[in-house]
């Protein structure tokens, strides 16, 4: 009988069959979704189906339950066959490679014979691609670019989309028998943009041996391939194909595993260093018979170091942190409101009122609108009599909830020269102006650089959006001097922004930790183009804290009055 895994593959491939067939999108979508609910959920297929329950689960519908069972009976879909036609199994692999759009791919099938990534990878070599049409030499550079990302970001997937999953796991290793403690580690605990394997370290009763905790993982449904490399390591698959490294340890050694488990390379090596400098003890080993049965803290404190925050772990500069900064990094309570919100004034599928009751809902003081300026064709950007009907509608939102503060914004594309998407006469009208990259990414370093400060240095711009554009295993970012950035923000007053958006996480908190020392203030926005986007500002403060970010560096942790005279100042200062 098909495994689940088996099964979802068959329906995500529906769905990109569909896409490239250009059939009803909201029917590709519901192939994808049905995928993942299967993927994610605790439940056998096969026993679902015989009890007649497939669409129990959340994002699984009549038509793909039906898909489900006949994969089951059958082992074959007529709707799988119908829809992949004559197309080549290896196209499915052209779909993965980021930002080709369905219509792309057919035509490079269709028009070059393009099956596979490897054909294309040849086709982009012989630079064969140029003189088809549709495709050109914009858009082949454009797929040399995808192409690199997609090899560098094999096997890894975005932070947000994995969190689900981690979650899960920990509370079903919780639930197994011999098992006392659980924690995450790895890259997950350390809260990293992108994941390519889920780490834990599991602390085992007295009578439990390593042995016996494999036959019990394996009895967590759609663990596969687990084995016991040796006495305190297990790995396996996890339920949606990452790889799973599991630490055994006893109780008094958790925490020892667990900062073993948690810290980049990089910082395992710093730290291993400063032990061998001030307790004269070189290796791991001989620290462990030093430190054993210590907590966390006190394995920093016995190298006379501050306790570092495990999000920090990254070796990249957090032993020079201020030890008063890294206990208090920023936290998600301490967020007053918000910036950057797209409606469906622009390409945004919440109406201002629905984003405004929703910030409201979740405790926020204030938000601000920012659909897309004109020249953002694609997003459906606002030309100036629909921004004044914005304005129009704002203020009678406003009076129906006077609990929540709104302030007129945008996001100005910053056009190829620098200048803003709007005459200063009209950006001086808004409370706040976010002005953004969204063409043109591929200048050189010295034009995109100078188009960006040049942005910056209008008096009416308040923020820098998304400030390296990269879209996370998909699009690398501008190339762009960021030192020479960091530093025109900081001569013009400018803020910085870290977008929330999954998929960018951008400032990169590593540009953060080099921002941070020279005064630069930050604004923490969730870029949500829908009403449960706006729980990105949680992801833009784990980047924050990845950045050592504390309350005061961050401008939307002020209180209403004060982030009015904020945004008074910038502009009137200025202007
Ligand atoms: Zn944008
Ligand atoms: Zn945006």
């Amino acid at each position: 009988m098909m495994t689940k895994r088996e099964i979802a593959r068959h329906l995500s491939e529906i769905a990109f069959y569909l896409r490239l067939k250009d059939a009803n999108p909201h029917k590709s979508v519901a192939y994808e979704r049905a995928a993942r609910a299967l993927l994610l959920s605790p439940h056998e297929p096969h026993e679902l189906f015989e009890h007649d329950i497939l669409t129990d689960i959340p994002g699984i519908g009549p038509g793909t339950a039906a898909v489900i069972g006949e994969l089951l009976r059958t082992g074959h879909s007529s709707l799988y066959q119908r829809v992949k036609g004559s197309y080549p199994a290896s196209l499915v692999e052209v779909g993965q490679v980021p930002g080709l759009r369905p219509k792309q791919i057919r035509r490079l099938y269709e028009e070059a014979g393009i099956r596979s990534v490897a054909d294309l990878q040849v086709a982009c070599r012989n630079k064969q691609l140029q003189t088809l049409k549709g495709i050109g030499p914009r858009i082949q550079a454009k797929i040399e670019a995808a192409l690199g990302e997609f090899r560098r970001g094999q096997g890894y997937r975005l932070y947000a989309s994995v969190l689900q999953e981690a979650v899960t796991l920990e509370q079903n290793l919780a639930a197994l028998r011999g098992v006392t403690r659980v924690t995450m580690a790895g890259a997950m605990r350390r809260k990293m943009e992108v994941i390519n394997a889920l780490t834990f370290v599991v602390t085992l009763s007295e009578d439990q041996e390593a042995t016996g905790f494999l036959k019990a993982l394996k009895t967590i449904p759609n663990i596969t391939d687990a084995v016991c490399r040796h006495t305190r390591q297990v790995t396996a698959i996890s339920p949606t194909g990452l790889p799973l490294a599991i630490t055994l340890a006893r109780q008094p050694d958790h925490d020892f595993h667990l900062l073993q488990a948690t810290g980049s390379i990089e910082h395992l090596e710093q730290l291993r260093r400063r032990f061998a400098i001030k307790t004269r003890l070189p290796t791991w080993k001989e620290i462990y018979t030093h430190v054993k049965g210590f907590s966390e803290e006190a394995i920093y404190h016995a190298a006379e170091l501050p306790f570092v925050p495990a999000i920090l772990r990254e070796g990249r500069g957090e032993f020079d942190l201020s030890a008063t900064d890294m206990h208090r990094l920023i936290d998600p309570s301490q967020i007053k409101g918000f910036f950057h919100l797209h409606t469906d004034y622009s390409d945004g599928s919440g109406t201002l009122q629905e984003m405004v009751v929703a910030a409201r809902d979740r405790g926020y003081r204030y938000l601000g609108i920012s659909d897309h300026s004109q020249s953002a064709f694609y997003a459906n950007g606002m030309k100036e009599p629909t921004i004044r009907q914005q304005w129009l509608e704002i203020e009678a939102v406003q009076a129906k909830y006077p609990e929540i503060h709104i302030f007129k914004g945008i996001e100005a594309d910053i056009l190829p020269d620098g200048t803003m998407d709007y005459p200063d006469e009209l950006l001086s009208q808004f409370d706040f102006v976010i002005a953004s990259v969204h063409s043109r990414f591929n200048l050189s370093e010295a034009d995109q650089t100078r188009r960006v400060c040049r942005a910056l240095s209008n008096p009416y711009v308040t923020m820098l959006g998304h400030p390296t554009g990269r879209l996370l295993l998909s699009r690398p970012g501008y190339r762009l001097n960021m030192a020479q950035v960091i530093e025109t923000a900081k001569e013009y007053g400018k803020v910085l922004e870290i977008n929330g958006s999954r998929h960018r996480l951008d400032l990169d908190w590593r540009y953060i930790r080099s921002a941070k020392p020279q005064g630069l203030k930050f604004s923490l926005n969730p870029d949500a183009h829908a009403v449960d986007e706006l729980d990105n500002v949680a992801l833009a403060v784990n980047v924050a804290q990845k950045g050592g970010l504390v309350a005061e560096d961050v401008v939307n942790t002020q209180s209403l009055p004060a982030m009015k005279a904020f945004l008074q100042n910038t502009t009137s200062s200025s202007a």
